[in-house]
């Protein structure tokens, strides 16, 4: 007797992270995950070390004062607010909580991939909408939605395309799709954005019943092996996700460095100002390369190279791992995360060895 599970799942294509080891190299230049080059804030690894002493003690299942934290930085009210391990477990339960068998997922057809692959492990199906310049496409989701669809997921930006929908687009979605239908605006990248039009969403949530936001620790504070996220939304889907997620379900060491990565402004705007900079000089420099980056507001560009995979083996060859994005439906395109100066430099010498 075979053990069989549920429907769907056999048909997930594993999540491939980011490569971060180049064999036969101590060290590699890591580009592949969208990373904080710059790490955390050492207010945060503060934090961390000095939980050492309780780790016999179970954390806050509340999350209260990260939570509380939260809602003073960005104005909200921290009883519609739950924490998770990465946004990625938070897309997860609401997949799970609200589509299953017979119910359809909404996202752009090049969107993140794990709303993929948590309504397949739901039993629910994935239906991907066609993009516009690789940029979301409002007119095509809201015509793609049936009664079948259950919730729509937009990154915004989006990894990997870089692309966003400027603030009035976002309103307009969140007014014009059915209210049964969840909207769950993936802000993985917020902090990042330098566009006046763009806007992260959670003023939306205040004013739909079906609009949830997405943040994560993960990007922009640099704790990605923490594992932190949080969501914000109407009381009723804060409710749900407060009885699918496991009573401790965020570790005190991510909660006690989340606290302190919130209060750290200048860590994060530290960050910002490097990445804009960087940025720019990389795109230049490109460019003087004859590559094109398609436009983006994240950390992180998608590079058009025609052989994708000769060039993320070559870089690799040269010791720099960057993120080939075929499995976004991209196979001509690379995702390169925008790291230190000093790496982007070896990453601008590799590609001129590359081109000749
Ligand atoms: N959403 C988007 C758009 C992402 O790019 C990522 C990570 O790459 C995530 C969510 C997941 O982040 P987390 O580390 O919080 O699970």
């Amino acid at each position: 007797m075979t053990l069989v599970p549920r429907p769907g799942i056999l048909e997930i294509a594993p999540y491939v992270g980011g490569e971060s080891k180049v064999e036969g190299r101590a060290t590699a230049i890591r580009l592949a995950a969208n990373e904080n080059p710059l790490g955390p804030s050492p207010k945060a690894v503060e934090a961390y070390r000095a939980l050492s002493g309780d780790l016999n003690r179970y954390p806050d299942g509340g999350a209260l004062a990260l939570r509380r934290a939260l809602a003073e930085r960005y104005g909200l009210n921290f009883e519609r607010l739950v924490c998770g391990a990465g946004s990625d477990e938070l897309i997860a339960l609401l997949v799970r909580a609200y589509a299953g068998p017979g119910d359809e997922v909404l996202y752009s057809r090049h969107g993140f991939l794990m709303y993929g692959i948590s309504a397949r492990s739901a039993g629910a199906t994935p239906v991907t909408v066609p993009e516009r310049s690789l940029t979301a496409d409002v007119e095509a989701l809201l015509g793609a939605v049936t009664e079948r669809t259950r919730l729509l997921f937009l990154a915004n930006p989006n990894n990997p395309t870089g692309s966003y929908l400027p603030y009035e687009t976002l309103r307009g979605l969140a007014e014009r799709l059915p209210s049964r239908v969840l909207l769950v605006i993936d802000a993985a990248y917020a902090e990042y954005v330098e566009a006046s039009d763009y806007d992260d969403g959670l003023s939306l949530v205040e004013r739909f019943p079906n609009v949830v936001v997405l943040r994560t620790f993960s990007k922009i504070h640099g704790l990605a092996a923490l594992r932190l996220g949080w969501a914000y939304g109407p009381e009723a889907v804060i409710d749900v996700l407060n009885r699918v997620r496991g009573p401790f379900n965020v570790s005190a060491a991510a909660l006690a460095a989340g606290v302190a990565a919130i209060g750290d402004a200048h860590h994060v705007e530290r960050s910002r100002a490097h990445n804009a900079r960087i940025h720019a000089w990389f795109v230049r420099q490109l460019e003087r390369l004859n590559l094109r980056a398609e436009p983006s507001v994240g950390n992180f560009v998608l590079v058009r190279f025609g052989d994708a995979q000769g060039a993320a083996d070559f870089l690799k060859s040269q010791g720099v791992l960057v993120r080939p994005v075929g499995a976004y439906g991209l196979p001509e395109h690379l995702r390169i995360t925008l790291g230190t100066d000093e790496e982007m430099q070896a990453v601008v010498d590799a590609l001129e060895r590359y081109r000749q």
